[in-house]
């Protein structure tokens, strides 16, 4: 399909979405003759793949999470707005926003990612939260907390054994290092503190509906992490669909288990891109892209990272990963800066998965690169780097290394802090 015309004048470019994706695009467009609006609905950048980190203790909210206006202060050409989008005016090439404003466009660029998904069961989130956000994570982290605080004070043995029972549904990356790190707390953080309570006798379930964790893993890294999750006291059930969530409890398969903390790592659903644009999107409503990453029958519309859907070279579905998101975004400023040279020949994504990566507790991780796999703690020493490289700033580098020494070196969690909640009373599982 042949690009657009570009206008005359300075060619604007409207990024909707300030995450991997979209931030990687309005970088990679650096010094090209374009005006940038980008425009996101929090005012923030976030590292989602140590949100986990946040929701366990292990990092403070600031060290995942940068301003975007602060991002971009030396790129004049790049305007930042706080607000959502709600709708898209194709006809018009405008984006209208939440509060009644439209911002025009000569290209624009969706990058709005997904949110998890309960599998149409949407009355199970407020008893199994998700993790996606800032406030997800802050969400879960007072609802673990304050569950060993009303344990402590609980008399009743059956309620302290439920509220020292969590159970995490998914065992994807995100449920694996949230059951890890959870088991951690309670074994090795925790313990001092307590007086009434033992913590090491807290319950971590895992529950996931395939047949091993880390489904996505060959299976000897998948064998490798189960076996390193049950070594730090995780109980792993496989091949038991979660068919319900309340306050105390969680069923799946013919079990009940009683557990008033239940979070959910299983399912994502797309934002509304596809809706916007009125394009076909796939059952977890990610929008089915062309080749060259645009949307069908608008070529002057990209969208690119978690909210769509689109195969690699081999036919393969391009993962929902970072990495993925970051290569998108990248692919499609080249391809604008090479239609404002005048190209119009148009230019198929081709992603590069350059690996995949878990930690398992504080100890041991597994890398996938293809070419080799790698566990154990070596595979955890290049997971602590390679997150370290990719956060932004010196400052929160330091920051994030000094506090995983801590953690390692003295079982310290220095972000045990129950916020948001009317204090140790809250039900754990209300907010
Ligand atoms: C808990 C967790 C752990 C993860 N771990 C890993 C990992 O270890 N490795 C890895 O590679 N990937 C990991 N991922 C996946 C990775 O974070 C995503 O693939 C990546 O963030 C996708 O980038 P994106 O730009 O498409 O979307 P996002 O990074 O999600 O960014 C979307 C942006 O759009 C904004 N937005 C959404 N809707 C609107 C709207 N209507 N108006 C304005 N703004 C809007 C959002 O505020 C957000 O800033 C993890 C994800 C989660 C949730």
């Amino acid at each position: 399909m042949k690009s657009p015309p570009c206008s005359s004048a300075r060619h604007r470019v409207v990024i909707v979405g300030g995450g991997f994706g979209g931030l990687e695009a309005a970088k990679e467009l650096a010094g090209a003759p374009v005006d940038i609006t980008l425009i996101d609905q929090r005012n923030y950048h976030l590292f989602q793949p140590l949100l986990y980190q946040v929701a366990t203790a292990s990092l403070a909210t600031s060290e995942i999470a940068w301003p975007i206006r602060a991002i971009f202060r030396g790129r004049p050409e790049v305007r930042t707005l706080l607000a959502t989008l709600v709708g898209v005016d194709a006809g018009a090439r405008r984006v209208q926003l939440d509060g009644g404003d439209a911002v025009p466009y000569d290209t624009l660029i969706l990058a709005t990612g997904a949110r998890h998904a309960y599998f149409g069961h949407s009355e199970w989130e407020p008893f199994a939260p998700g993790l996606k956000t800032i406030e997800d994570a802050t969400t879960i982290r007072r609802r673990i907390l304050t569950a060993f605080e009303r344990a402590e004070l609980e008399t009743d043995s059956r309620l302290q054994t439920a509220l020292l029972t969590f159970a995490i549904v998914g065992a994807g990356p995100t449920g694996v290092e949230l059951a890890g790190t959870i088991a951690e707390l309670a074994r090795d953080t925790l313990p001092p503190d307590f007086r009434r309570i033992d913590t090491r006798k807290a319950r971590v379930v895992l529950i996931e509906a395939g047949l091993r964790v880390l489904p996505g893993y060959p299976e000897d890294l998948s064998a490798y992490a189960q076996r390193a999750l049950e070594g730090l006291g995780v109980e792993v059930v496989l091949g038991n669909a979660v068919t319900e969530c309340t306050a105390d409890r969680v069923v799946y398969g013919d079990r009940s288990l009683k557990a008033k903390t239940v979070i959910w790592a299983a399912g994502v659903r797309a934002s509304a891109a596809a809706e916007w644009v009125s394009a076909p999107a796939d059952d977890n409503g990610r929008l089915v892209v062309l080749p060259d990453l645009t949307v069908p029958s608008h070529p002057e519309i990209f969208a690119i990272g978690d909210t769509v859907t689109i195969a690699d070279p081999g036919g393969n579905p391009v993962p929902g990963i970072a990495p993925a998101a970051k290569q998108a975004g990248r692919h499609v400023a080249n391809t604008i800066k090479s239609r404002l040279r005048g190209e119009t020949a148009s230019r198929a994504f081709r992603y590069k998965h350059a690996g995949s990566l878990a930690q398992i507790g504080k100890h041991r991780a597994v890398i996938d690169f293809g070419f080799i796999k790698l566990r154990g703690a070596l595979a955890w020493w290049i997971w602590g780097i390679a997150h370290i490289y990719f956060l932004i700033g010196l400052r929160t580098r330091l920051s994030v290394a000094i506090n995983w020494l801590w953690i390692h070196t003295r079982n310290q969690r220095s972000s045990r802090l129950i916020t948001q909640g009317r204090g140790h009373r809250d039900h754990p599982t209300a907010d």
